[in-house]
Formats: structure tokens, sequence, C-alpha cells
């Protein structure tokens, strides 16, 4: 399974919802070097996370992540 790669010093608890920035890194994709801002990034088991481009489909860079507080509710 493909992952986001994530930079260095961000770490993510298992299981939670985070405020979150990923970038997209492929130089062939019109979104090449743009962030995009995630309301509610789910950390799965803290290090399977993917945050795909919509576009090229690439996996993207999670280049900032902050915890939600509280955790969103869905059912
Ligand atoms: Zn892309």
């Amino acid at each position: 399974m493909a992952t986001s790669p994530i930079v260095d010093g961000l770490t993510f608890i298992p299981a939670m919802y985070y405020k979150a920035t990923a970038e997209d890194t492929n130089p062939d994709c019109e979104n090449y070097e743009q962030t995009f801002d995630l309301a509610d990034l789910y950390s799965n088991n803290g290090t399977n996370i993917l945050v795909q481009c919509g576009l090229c489909g690439q996996p993207m860079t999670v280049t900032s992540a902050t915890i939600l507080d509280p955790q969103p509710e869905y059912s």
C-alpha cells in the first residue's frame, strides 16, 4: 500500500484526527508544490497515512499536522 511521506519531526498518534497540510511533490503535476489543507486527516495506525493528489493520484507529502481537540465524532 502506498503511504504519504511525512516531514521530519512530525509524528502521529494512532487512530486520531488531525488538521493537516499536504504538498504535491510530483513535478509533472499541475498541483506541483501546491499545499492543500486537510480538515480531518485520520492517522490510521500512526504511520499508514495516505493523502493522494486528486489530479495525478500520487501520495502527497504531509507537511504539518495539528491534532484536533476535541476529536470530531463520526458515526
Ligand atoms: Zn498531483
